[in-house]
């Protein structure tokens, strides 16, 4: 089969799938990262075999010795929030799901949410953690109050950079800064929240 014949029938995939290469690769990412997760849970020193990717998930950074005591405790939590998960019987409010094909997000939706008029703190979070608290994220740096995660692949690709996106996600964590936009259009993501935070500009 030509170049040509190739491309085409990939563009008829893409097209069947109703995905653009980009989405592909976002969703690419995801699936691999999720079954690496997986791994790491279910065999106990996965995760720790191969700290540098994990490290790098998390933290952004490969350098895993300088995130060891978040990084065991990011065990313990991950088994936490599957047994959260499954005790919820599918309602689990603290976690959203975020669609496999779905854009990294280092801020809300601003269609979607707006900083309340009486936030008096900008772009930044304060003194308030509610939504890595609630849910004792481990990535939380307790002594300056910030994400240790900012940025990292997690934050981008899950629930950090783009909460909120719905009403529930700002009632469960009691969210100050974030109200909804009276007009909005559908949520592009499925509901619920975080778990991680940072004082840095959102
Ligand atoms: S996003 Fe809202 S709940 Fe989370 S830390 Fe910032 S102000 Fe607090």
């Amino acid at each position: 089969m030509g170049a040509w014949g190739a491309k085409a029938e990939d563009t008829d995939l893409k097209e069947g799938l109703g995905m653009t290469r980009q989405q592909l690769g976002w969703a690419a990412k995801r699936f691999f990262f999720q079954a690496y997760l997986g791994f790491s849970l279910v065999t106990v020193v996965g995760g720790f075999a191969t700290a540098p990717l994990m490290t790098y998930y998390f933290f952004g950074d490969w350098r895993f010795w300088r995130h060891w005591d978040p990084g065991w405790r990011l065990l313990f939590h991950g088994w936490a929030m599957v047994y959260r998960i499954l005790r919820s019987n599918g309602e689990h409010s603290f976690m959203f799901s975020v669609p496999l094909t779905s854009p990294p997000a280092t801020v809300p939706d601003r269609n979607l949410v707006h900083r309340r008029q009486d936030w008096e703190f900008g772009n930044s979070c304060g003194s308030c953690s509610n939504c890595c608290t609630l849910i004792s994220c481990p990535v939380l740096d307790s002594d300056s109050g910030l994400c240790r995660g900012y940025n990292s692949f997690y934050w981008r690709y899950y629930n950090c950079g783009r909460y909120p996106t719905a009403q529930n996600e700002i009632e469960f964590y009691g969210c100050p800064k974030w109200e909804m936009r009276p007009e909005r259009p559908a949520p592009t993501y499925a509901p619920a929240p975080v778990f991680a935070h940072t004082a840095e500009d959102r």
